[in-house]
């Protein structure tokens, strides 16, 4: 068996093209999607995902700028560049990019944004709506899988899937949308005691670990949904996802590569957040007769 390749990429692109009408309509009633994101640092990874961020947006055209702080910023500045965003009815989305530097505390700066302009979806309050069952900003990453099981007709309800990860950012909000989705979830992490055990037995299979090539194929139930969340820089610089990709293949039945993967994904999502904020902003001022 050869498993069917998701490919991340060209479903991005044809969700970018779909977005392209809907920012038009959001700039002819002066609502343009706007997003600002905040790097603190020159982390290389975290330079090339922000200029990533920027020009998805300014490629379908949304406003978007970077505003990057030296390393040793005091917190104060970026809580006060926050608030002033906050107000900003030109800016409908706002995003820090992580991580930050040891000397902030990094809950305080996701808390200060304002929900409704949350659209990493990382704020408290937004991932209490997501645990609700009633999101109002998905995470990106776990969003973009979420389309990837869409694209694929992957039917979620009842289905026995297992997350490896809990993280903020991708693991938890992610069990969370498959529990949502009607699956039956298992989240295994650094502690689980017999990972194959879980793995093996999954008809769906998420890997967001950071370890290269960590799910191999004897992990994997015949047939399973194999999502590979892990993105690995190897030592010859080559990029490596956390599934074995060559020897998962000839066992599963979907899986996703790496890169062109859930990667592309990520970004496509976070631009649907920002047109959706846009949208939500205009119905209310619609609404309110302005
Ligand atoms: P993280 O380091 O915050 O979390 C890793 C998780 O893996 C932890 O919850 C830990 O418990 C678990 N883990 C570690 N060792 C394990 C083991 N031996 N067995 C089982 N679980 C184990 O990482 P993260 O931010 O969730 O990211 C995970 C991966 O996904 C990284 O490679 C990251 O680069 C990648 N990532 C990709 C995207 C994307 O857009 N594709 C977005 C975010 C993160």
């Amino acid at each position: 068996m050869t498993a069917q390749v998701i490919d991340g990429k060209a479903l991005a692109e044809e969700l970018r093209q779909g977005f392209k009408a809907r920012v038009d309509a959001l700039a002819a009633c002066g609502h343009k999607p706007g997003l600002v994101v905040i790097l603190v640092g020159e982390d290389p990874a975290s330079q090339v995902y922000v200029r990533n961020k920027v020009n998805g947006c300014l490629a379908i055209g949304m406003h978007s700028e970077k505003i990057v702080y030296d390393v040793a910023v005091d917190p104060e500045t970026v809580l006060e560049k926050i608030a002033e965003l906050n107000a900003d009815p030109a800016i409908h989305g706002i995003l820090v990019q992580l991580p930050l530097p040891g000397h902030f505390n990094e809950e305080a700066v996701l808390e200060a944004i304002s929900p409704e302009k949350d659209v990493d979806g990382f704020h408290a309050e937004n991932v209490g709506a997501l645990a609700q069952g009633s999101p109002r900003f998905i995470p990106c990453t776990p969003y973009g899988v979420m389309k990837m099981f869409e694209k694929g007709k992957v039917d979620l309800a009842g289905k026995e899937a297992v997350v490896i990860g809990r993280s903020n950012i991708v693991g938890k909000p992610m069990a969370l949308l498959l529990i949502n989705a009607g699956a039956t979830v298992t989240v295994c992490h650094s502690k689980t005691k017999d990972l194959k055990f879980h793995t093996s037995r999954a008809d769906i299979v998420v890997a967001a670990v950071g370890k290269p090539r960590f799910v191999t194929a004897d992990m994997v139930k015949p047939g399973a949904v194999v999502i590979d969340v892990g993105i690995n820089r190897l030592p010859d610089g080559k990029l490596c996802g956390d599934v074995d990709f060559a020897g998962c293949l000839a066992v599963a039945g979907q899986i996703t590569p790496v890169p062109g993967g859930v990667g592309p994904m990520t970004i496509t999502m976070l631009l649907a957040n920002t047109i959706e904020a846009a949208e939500r902003k205009a119905a209310a001022a619609a609404g309110a007769g302005k």
